[in-house]
Order: C-alpha cells, then sequence, then structure tokens
C-alpha cells in the first residue's frame, strides 16, 4: 500500500515522534511504501487566506469557497496545496497523528485540512440537486480509500470513558472522524488512542508499540467504523435527517453510526 502519514508535532524528539519514526519504520519493514508530511518540519502555512490561489476571482473581495473552486479547477493553487493533493491521491491508506490539543488536532493540522480539502476536490463534488446532496459522507473523490488517527492524550482513558467528565473519546473525535475523514470519502478505522502520556516509562512505551505495531499491521482488514453513507437510504433528502424507522430513538452523533 501506499500510506501517507501527515504528523503535526513540533519537537522531533517527543513522543509523537517517536511513534512516527516506529510508525514509519514498521510499514516499511511490511513492504508498504510511506510519504510523511511532517507539517512543523515543512513550515506548513496553517492560515487560508488570499495567497492560497494565484488568481483571484475577484480582486476586491476574496471568497474563501469560491476562490478555492477557482484556483482548484483552473490550477490557480499555490504549489503546496496540490502538492498534498497529489500525495492523498496517491494513497491508499492516510494516517493523521498528532497530540489531542484544546480536544482537537493542533491549529497547523486544521490549516493543513482547511487549505487542502479544496472546493472540487474534498467538497462540493457530484451533483447537487433536490433528490442528490452531493457525493459526500462515503462518496467522493478519497472514496476507496481509508484512514485511521493515532492520537496522544494527557488525560486518562476514564476522563474520556462513557461518563467521563471530557465527554467519550469517540464523540470528541466524531467531527474529524465524519466531518473530515468520511465526508470526503474515505473509510474511517477506529484510531489508536495513548491516554495519560505524563505516566510514561519503558515498559508502558513498549506496550504501546507493540499494540500500535499490530494496528499498523492489519490496516487492510480492520473493519471501519460503521457510519452511514448519506446516499443509500438512511436519511430524507433534502432534509438530511435520519428516517424515523432508522436508529428509532436515537439522537446525536451515536445515530450515525449503523
Ligand atoms: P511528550 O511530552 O514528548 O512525552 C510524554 C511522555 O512520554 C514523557 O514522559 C516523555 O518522557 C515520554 N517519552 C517521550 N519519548 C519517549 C520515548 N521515545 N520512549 C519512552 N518514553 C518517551 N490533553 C488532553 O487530554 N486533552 C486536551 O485537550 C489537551 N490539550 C492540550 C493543549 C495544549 C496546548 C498542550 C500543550 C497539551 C494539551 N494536552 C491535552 C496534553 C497533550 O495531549 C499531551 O501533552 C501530548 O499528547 C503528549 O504528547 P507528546 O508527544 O507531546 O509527549
Amino acid at each position: 500500500m501506499n500510506v501517507l502519514l501527515v504528523y503535526a508535532h513540533p519537537e522531533p524528539r517527543s513522543l509523537n515522534g517517536a511513534l512516527r519514526d516506529f510508525t514509519i519504520e514498521r510499514l516499511a519493514a511490511a513492504g508498504h511504501t510511506v510519504e510523511v508530511s511532517d507539517l512543523y518540519a515543512m513550515n506548513w502555512k496553517a492560515v487560508l487566506d488570499a495567497e492560497d490561489t494565484t488568481a483571484r476571482l475577484d480582486a476586491g473581495r476574496f471568497d474563501a469557497s469560491l476562490d478555492s473552486k477557482h484556483a482548484y479547477k483552473n490550477g490557480l493553487q499555490s504549489a503546496d496545496i496540490a502538492r498534498e493533493q497529489q500525495k492523498l491521491m496517491r494513497a491508499d491508506m492516510v494516517i493523521l497523528q498528532f497530540p489531542l490539543w484544546w480536544f482537537s488536532m493542533p491549529a497547523i493540522l486544521k490549516g493543513w485540512v482547511e487549505r487542502v480539502y479544496a472546493y472540487g476536490f474534498a467538497y462540493g463534488v457530484g451533483e447537487h440537486s433536490d433528490v442528490r446532496w452531493g457525493s459526500r459522507y462515503g462518496e467522493g473523490n478519497l472514496a476507496g480509500k481509508r484512514a485511521m488517527l493515532v492520537v496522544t492524550a494527557g488525560g486518562w482513558a476514564s476522563h474520556y470513558g462513557p461518563r467521563g467528565i471530557n465527554g467519550p473519546m469517540e464523540d470528541i473525535l466524531f467531527p474529524i472522524h465524519h466531518g473530515i475523514l468520511y465526508y470526503p470519502g474515505f473509510e474511517v478505522l477506529p484510531p489508536y488512542v495513548v491516554h495519560r502520556t505524563s505516566r510514561m516509562d519503558e515498559t508502558r512505551f513498549e506496550t504501546i508499540r507493540r499494540e500500535l505495531g499490530e494496528r499498523l499491521d492489519s490496516l487492510q482488514e480492520t473493519k471501519p467504523i460503521a457510519f452511514r453513507p448519506q446516499n443509500a437510504g438512511d436519511y430524507e433528502i433534502p432534509a438530511l435527517t435520519l428516517r424515523e424507522e432508522v436508529a428509532p430513538g436515537r439522537v446525536g452523533f451515536a445515530a450515525h453510526v449503523a
């Protein structure tokens, strides 16, 4: 497989740095081709702005969506964006690795998503009409590829348990899993999460490497999270709410997993 690792940590000698190196070695040893986007090392520009296109639609007013559409369609995107899109298109499997910062991804990685996920590439894809709301949530340009998060968190597993104070980890990661990965078409594998990172010693680090190694060895066989496809009958169109008979009584994030 071609694996793209998008990695966001400012310090190579960190726990994340060690897990990144381990991941690259493990995947390469299994015969996979690994490409790495090391966002801090690349000095990745995190903010989406008018500099992202080489020729704006309207010099007087920048429109984040329409300028993105125009630039993507006409080959006018800044080169760093186009390069990352090509890496995504080459990849069979994409891993996003990051420390949980303020209950989400570090800003540099969010900025990678905002800039690389252009209009026409990751959204605004497919037929939009009264009977169809585009090719997304299970369909789209990244369909047929798989994705997985590798996340480290300072909080304990119990803090992120079903009744933990931080809220369940699957809820915290839902906007990334469902909104960022499933939306443009990825099949999303369950995440690998390291909790309580301040309590690390050699024995625990060894366990983490073994567990992560097992996950990396089984990327092709692991069952994805069973998100409900938008265009397979579970949702009313154009309201895009679940049909009454689907998961009756269930609401919130969990209702969108079959
Ligand atoms: P490091 O700090 O580099 O290392 C963690 C431990 O692993 C250390 O004890 C280190 O000695 C050890 N270690 C490092 N490398 C190795 C190695 N090769 N072998 C063995 N041991 C090693 N946490 C939450 O739960 N929720 C949040 O919302 C949240 N928000 C945050 C916001 C910010 C801005 C910051 C800075 C932190 C936040 N945290 C939060 C904590 C954060 O998630 C953790 O600090 C982070 O995940 C730890 O990863 P690291 O790579 O930076 O670890």
